[in-house]
């Protein structure tokens, strides 16, 4: 038989994949040669924020909502700068920029503003959690304007826009514009691209030449096709509201977006929460970043609250919050916490078929039932919630007894999260926390966090070994770890 080698047939074209790799590692090292410098690192720190003690500093993050701060860089860890309390710590500087500010009338920047100023305005990429309402705008804004109005190449060299801030949704792109143009700085000039607007209208502007471009994805991702815009001048891109922009499907676009972002730009990326897909999003898109949490959450609330954490078997779960269920009291409110939206839907049926009333919160639910659902626990139509994270955030129920952790919660912000649901205003709460085999690891994780961050000083009281004939009994509650707050 002939065996015929590739190089022996004429007809057959035959793909080099190592010539085509090195072509595309040659293309891709070649569409970022003869960029201009990038000037990143501005900061001239104040002589009263050097001075502060390690203690007042430590002190300062506690008292302004619990700010916890780290350098996410592997290896040797870098030092994390000391906050700014007062405006002139940092800009004093930037005449322009105390103007503005003072004509506003702020007292003093709001503590994510005071913690994430130092970092960025020395180059250092950042991720900077915190509530909505917390001025993250400001706190990335103001150094994006001494970035951009301090390069060593002239606007004009420069040939397109400095900065990009990529946003969620059409009324955050118009704030942050607003924002922008408040805070009218050398003569800046902004634009804001949004799918609905007026398209033309942005091409004009875009081609015309701007220094800031605001975005909802999709829009700025058809402008980056059809080759109306030229992201290749952006030296400081902002990632704002990432977990919205994630939770809208936006990550394709993201992605197509940041492959013409020059990446040796300093990135800086806010969002409310910290879930899986955000840390994801970050490790992917920053440079060494640090990462600045503003505790959004009344963590003193979880003083107040009893924690039990129950050490059990995965198919013992269902059987065990039943055994709640049937407990309750009839003044008791609980919410039960799932993983998946499959779960919560898939808990809720089961209550519902045994006539027990119930509402159920996620994702997949259309808005005006997600408002039923909270509507009816609120006003204690139903006495039981089964709810996923995502459609929790922000609940506020005052008279919720029990929190009921049925799946594990993902992080130690997701369990603070939920624990705070009860034990509101002063009330008491009690948390149940379910842990099988597969969530150990964590478990034990958050335990160490929680006493190591003095939120609350807990200690296992440790479980008892089952006994066959307790396996065999209904009652799941024999097989219990207790984990108690001491108060
Ligand atoms: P976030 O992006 O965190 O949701 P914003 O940046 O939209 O919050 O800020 C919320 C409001 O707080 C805005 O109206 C903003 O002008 C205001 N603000 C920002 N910084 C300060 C400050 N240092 N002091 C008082 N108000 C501020
Ligand atoms: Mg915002």
């Amino acid at each position: 038989m002939d065996i015929i080698k590739p190089e022996d047939n004429p007809k057959k074209s035959v793909i080099n994949w190592a010539s085509l790799r090195e072509n595309r590692a040659k293309y891709e090292a070649m569409k970022w040669t003869d960029l201009p410098p990038i000037e990143k690192n501005f900061y001239k720190e104040s002589s009263r924020t050097a001075s502060m003690s390690r203690e007042e500093v430590e002190l300062w993050r506690k008292e302004n909502n619990n700010i916890i701060c780290d350098d996410l860089k592997e290896g040797e860890k870098r030092c994390i700068p000391n906050p700014v309390c007062k405006f002139e710590d940092v800009f004093e500087h930037y005449p322009d920029i105390m103007a503005n500010i003072r004509k506003v009338g702020f007292q003093k920047p709001t503590p994510i503003q005071s913690q994430a100023w130092p970092i960025i305005l020395q180059g250092i990429d950042l991720i900077g959690i915190a509530q909505t309402g917390t001025g993250k705008t400001l706190a990335y804004l103001m150094p994006g304007f001494i970035h951009l109005t301090s390069q060593p190449i002239s606007k004009g060299q420069r040939g397109g826009p400095g900065m990009l801030v990529l946003t969620p949704t059409r009324e955050l792109a118009l704030q942050v514009e607003a924002e922008c143009s408040k805070y009218t700085y050398k003569g800046i000039k902004s634009i804001c691209i949004y799918g609905g607007g007026d398209r033309k209208g942005q091409i004009d502007v875009v081609t015309k030449g701007v220094d800031i471009v605001i975005a909802t994805p999709g829009r700025l991702n058809d402008l980056q096709m059809n080759n109306f815009i030229n992201l290749k001048s952006i030296t400081y891109l902002v990632l704002d509201e990432a977990d919205r922009m994630l939770d809208m499907g936006f990550e394709p676009q993201i992605m197509k977006i940041l492959i013409d972002v020059r990446p040796d730009r300093q990135t800086v990326m806010t969002s409310a929460t910290w879930p899986d897909g955000v840390r994801r999003l970050a490790k992917s898109y920053l440079k060494n970043p640090m990462i600045v949490y503003v505790g959004t959450l009344d963590l003193a609330a979880v003083n107040t609250v009893e924690q039990r954490v129950v050490v059990i078997a995965e198919e013992e779960k269902r059987a065990f919050m039943q055994y709640f269920i049937d407990s309750m009291k009839p003044k008791d409110k609980v919410i039960i916490f799932v993983g998946k939206k499959l779960t919560a839907d898939d808990l809720a049926s089961d209550l519902g078929l045994q006539g027990i009333p119930v509402q159920s919160l996620h994702g997949n639910r259309e808005q005006c039932d997600r408002e039923q659902a909270l509507d009816d626990f609120k006003k204690g139509k139903v006495r039981i919630l089964v709810a996923t994270d995502l459609a929790s955030r922000g609940l506020d129920v005052h008279d919720i007894t029990h929190v009921f952790n049925f799946d594990f919660p993902r992080n130690i912000e997701e369990y603070v999260h939920r624990v705070g649901r009860t034990g509101r205003a002063g009330r008491t709460g009690e948390a149940v926390t379910l842990v099988t085999k597969s969530n150990w690891r964590v478990a034990s994780e958050l335990i160490e966090i929680l006493e190591r961050t003095n939120q609350v000083r807990i200690h296992l009281t440790g479980g008892k070994k089952k006994s066959k004939q307790q396996q065999q009994q209904k009652k799941p509650t024999q097989n219990k770890t207790e984990t108690r707050v001491v108060r």
